[in-house]
């Protein structure tokens, strides 16, 4: 067994709240470390603290007129954004922590050879260059990308070949955006099919336009789809990492994939997750992970399942895992095979 360095202090506890009933809200941050506690993992973590940044620095990642909009948002908070994205009088400490942390940890994984497991919010993958992303109605609770800016950070460093796992149920469609016609980011983006689910894009044939063509790849599940629907994906997901061979691997981790976590359809168990986690440690890269969704029981169960196979633990707490209706896995294993032709023209894949 190891040990799994984890970022987080209540700094993402006490700040950004809404002012009404809000599934992103500063009680995930107790979910997730009650969770861990629950499953034994206190003694396996190294706790590193999150580092504060500057609201400047998402100038990397985001249009100046977006930020302008966004510091004069936080000069008149409490506000919203849109209908579904808030910000409070505490937000700025929030966000704050959260650039500082993407940036400087992504480096360090990087220097260290090492992996670091950020637990902050609010959650970033939604967010594109000037807000909404690729049309979308709203940024989905998401101010910045801290994903986008993890990679622009080490980019800068001339770290060339970075992969970006969003595992999050949603589409992470601002970081699709950013990164679409790039060859260095590839982004492997698993997600609920989009026409059921917002933000309704990340569709298979969306796969990355000029240099970045065929480096934006879409793994799109039914919903209803369980552990066993995933897990037809693992082999996939492997060959494509082995073959771009990235020099550091970037994980937007997202819990609301579990079952009854409360905003989608899909029904992974602690399985998933664990199967997950072992497959990014598999790729043995610098890794720096940063959490995205899960607002229930994904962060209480999902999110430990994550870290526990992260330290190398045995899988005490994994069952025989969701098996999903057969129809609906008939139709995933249809666009496994749909998906698999679109990539062949890039990538050796089966
Ligand atoms: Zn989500």
């Amino acid at each position: 067994m190891s040990n799994v360095n984890l970022i987080y202090s209540d700094v993402f506890r006490l700040n950004h709240s809404p002012r009404v009933r809000h599934p992103e809200n500063p009680g995930r941050m107790r979910r997730a470390l009650t969770g861990l506690a629950r499953h034994g993992l206190k003694s396996f973590i190294n706790w590193y603290l999150p580092i504060e940044g500057e609201i400047d620095e998402v100038l990397k990642v985001h249009a100046k007129g977006y930020v302008d909009y966004v510091k004069d948002l936080l000069n008149k908070a409490p506000c919203d954004i849109d209908p579904d994205t808030y910000i409070s009088s505490t937000t700025l400490n929030a966000l704050k922590y959260s650039i500082g942390t993407a940036i400087n940890y992504a480096l360090k994984a990087y220097n260290d050879r090492g992996m670091y497991f950020a637990i902050l919010r609010p959650p970033g993958h939604h967010a594109g260059r000037g807000g909404k992303a690729l049309g979308a109605l709203t940024q989905g609770f998401c101010i910045f990308n801290n994903i986008a800016l993890a990679a622009f950070s080490l980019i800068e460093r001339g770290v060339s070949g970075i992969l970006i796992i969003d595992f999050d149920a949603h589409h992470g469609n601002g970081t699709q955006e950013i990164f679409y016609e790039t060859d260095q980011v590839m982004l492997i983006d698993i997600h609920q099919d989009p026409r059921t689910l917002y933000p309704f894009t990340g569709r298979i044939n969306e796969i990355g336009l000029g240099r970045g063509e065929g480096y934006n790849i879409n793994i799109v599940l039914p919903p209803l789809s369980g552990d066993d629907v995933l897990s037809l994906w693992f082999n996939t997901i492997t060959d494509l990492a082995k073959q771009y061979s990235p020099e550091v691997v970037l994980v937007s981790a997202g819990f609301d994939g579990f079952a009854n976590d409360g905003l989608t359809e899909l029904r992974y168990t602690v399985k998933a997750f664990y199967g997950l986690s072992k497959l990014i440690s598999s790729l043995n890269k610098p890794t720096f992970i940063v959490l995205e969704g899960g607002y229930g029981i994904g962060l209480e169960e999902g999110l430990p399942a994550f870290v526990a196979a992260l330290a190398s633990m045995e899988e005490p707490m994994v069952g025989g895992g969701s098996r999903t209706p057969p129809g609906i896995l008939s139709e995933a294993m249809s666009i496994h095979r749909e998906t698999i032709a679109i990539l062949s023209k890039y990538w050796r894949v089966k």
